[in-house]
């Protein structure tokens, strides 16, 4: 149960993406900067071509929590939430609960493969242990 983001045009792509299997990130098409969050305009270089695309959905942790902590009745804990840096975004972090049964075994720079929870118009991102993800 996890509260869903307000699709924007800026944000679309990366919300709707999981539905092809793509994490989408925008990328400034002048100075090739990742801009993420993603918005309209680069603010690196106040570029308007800004567009999304497709990347790889690979990282490595760069910080976790496990929460053990049931918020909500239904809420099944304990489960991990993680930080990744992708691969081939540099400077895009991607923060996303981990699937796994043993939220323990979650380890900064744990390579992790993204994978989609689809909830109303959105498919909200989670990250799978690299190892697990074949
Ligand atoms: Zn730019």
């Amino acid at each position: 149960m996890r509260p869903l983001p307000e699709l924007t045009p800026e944000n679309t792509a990366f919300w709707t993406g999981g539905e092809r299997g793509e994490l989408t990130i925008a990328f400034c098409g002048d100075c090739r900067k990742a801009v993420h969050p993603p918005q309209l305009l680069c603010p690196a270089c106040q570029s308007q071509a800004v567009a999304p695309r497709a990347v790889a959905g690979t990282g490595t942790v760069y910080s976790f929590t496990v929460n053990h902590q049931p918020w909500l009745p239904d809420m099944k804990v304990p489960f991990a939430i993680a930080v990744v840096d992708l691969d081939d975004a540099p400077g895009v972090r991607v923060t996303a609960p981990v699937l796994t049964d043993d939220p323990d075994t979650v380890r900064i720079g744990q390579a992790m493969t993204i994978a989609f929870e689809a909830s109303g118009d959105v498919w909200l991102p989670l990250w799978k242990p690299a190892e697990q993800a074949a």
